[in-house]
Formats: C-alpha cells, sequence, structure tokens
C-alpha cells in the first residue's frame, strides 16, 4: 500500500483564469511537501484534443516524486454546478447537465467530487440520486468558503455519503493554504498519462481517500 499527500483541486495556466505553469506548480507543491496535485482546469476552451495534449503536459510535468494528475472541472450550462473529474480518458464537454455528467464519468471509472457547494446556492440544486456516482464534496473551499468551512453546505451533502473532500481552488498564490487529501493506493502511482491514473485505481482498489483537515467537533 502507497500512501499519497496531494494538493486538491488546482488550476495551472490551461484554464482562462489562472497562470501558473505546471512544471512551475509541480515544484511549488513538492517543495510543500506533497506527493501529487490533482488538476482541475475549467471546462471552457477543452475539446478532446485539447484534453490529450494538456494530459501529455501533466505526465511531462511530473516526476517520480511528484504526481501531476490530470483533471477537468465541469460546468453545467447554467455555471452553478462545479464537479472536478480525474479519471477519463474522454472530454466530456463544455456545459454538460450534471446528471449525465455523472453518469458518463461513473461509466468511465472516473472519481468524482462535487466542488464547492456553498458557492451561489449549488448545495440547493443538490439531487440525492447523485450522490453514488460521486467519490467526494467539498466540504470546505479555500476561495469560496474562506477562513472556515460552511456548517450548511458541504457537510449536509456529505450526509449522502460521499467523502468530505477540501479544495484549494488555486489560481494564484493568494488561495494558498496547506489543505491535502490522502490518498490510499495499492501500488506506486503512474504518471503515464494512458495508464491507468493513480486516482483511478485508488478508486477501483476501493481505498477510500480521507481529508486531512477534520471537521472541528460540537458545531
Ligand atoms: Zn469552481
Ligand atoms: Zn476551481
Amino acid at each position: 500500500m502507497t500512501t499519497l499527500r496531494v494538493a486538491p483541486h488546482v488550476h495551472s495556466e490551461w484554464s482562462y483564469d489562472a497562470e501558473w505553469s505546471l512544471p512551475r506548480l509541480a515544484r511549488l507543491f513538492g517543495r510543500l511537501g506533497y506527493g501529487g496535485v490533482l488538476m482541475t482546469e475549467h471546462d471552457r476552451g477543452f475539446d478532446q484534443g485539447r484534453w490529450e495534449a494538456y494530459r501529455e503536459a501533466c505526465a511531462a510535468a511530473s516526476s517520480t516524486s511528484m504526481v501531476v494528475v490530470p483533471g477537468i472541472e465541469y460546468s453545467d450550462s447554467s455555471n452553478l454546478i462545479h464537479v472536478t473529474v480525474w479519471g477519463c480518458e474522454e472530454f466530456l464537454g463544455e456545459g454538460t447537465g450534471t446528471g449525465e455528467l455523472l453518469e458518463r464519468a461513473s461509466a468511465a471509472g472516473a472519481s468524482t467530487v462535487f466542488a464547492h457547494p456553498g458557492r451561489g446556492g449549488a448545495d440547493r440544486a443538490f439531487d440525492a440520486g447523485w450522490a453514488d456516482r460521486l467519490v467526494g464534496v467539498e466540504w470546505w473551499n479555500r476561495k469560496y468558503d474562506g477562513y472556515a468551512p460552511r456548517p450548511d453546505a458541504g457537510r449536509a451533502l456529505a450526509a449522502h455519503g460521499p467523502v468530505p473532500f477540501v479544495g484549494i481552488d488555486f489560481h494564484s498564490p493568494r488561495q494558498l493554504v496547506p489543505f491535502a487529501m490522502v490518498l490510499e493506493l495499492d501500488g506506486p502511482p503512474s504518471v503515464r498519462p494512458r495508464s491507468r491514473a493513480c486516482w483511478r485505481r485508488c478508486a477501483r482498489g476501493g481505498a477510500a481517500p480521507r481529508s486531512s483537515a477534520s471537521p472541528p467537533s460540537g458545531s
């Protein structure tokens, strides 16, 4: 069993609203002691060709001590619900409805997380039927929730079963906080884009990711 501490929810210059390159992010998070970064680029401007080029770029930015896991943060057509997806070879399209997105990602064996439920009332649009297709829900997103998680959003959704996640939502160093998720893998992580991503391997092996930040008790 390999344990990997990863930085969750990170945007690079491949997102329209972020500036850091993949190699620069890999160096930063490597210096901070992480073994991997769960990338979450916005779907805007992506298609299958760009997705494949991006996965190659993630592999090139990875090393034996740092896995840059390619991933997309998909938005529904109203930009209300964002879902992050890792381990899917197919690009699932811009503005795809959340139900369809989760169904296709799940069929592909990918891992999905409901992002920042506290943003714009996304939690109120949550469909309990989605819960079994979600690995996690962001219990605390640093960019939208600030210095403390919102007790009424992520926690309520996580009660449906998905693992409580933390999300740095890194676009610039302003959002940098030492959040981490710990993945338990059944073997060493792979950096090759066409082999199974470490994340998918984890999900298929039934190992549960856990958050390194625990909810405050008694509140
Ligand atoms: Zn988002
Ligand atoms: Zn994001």
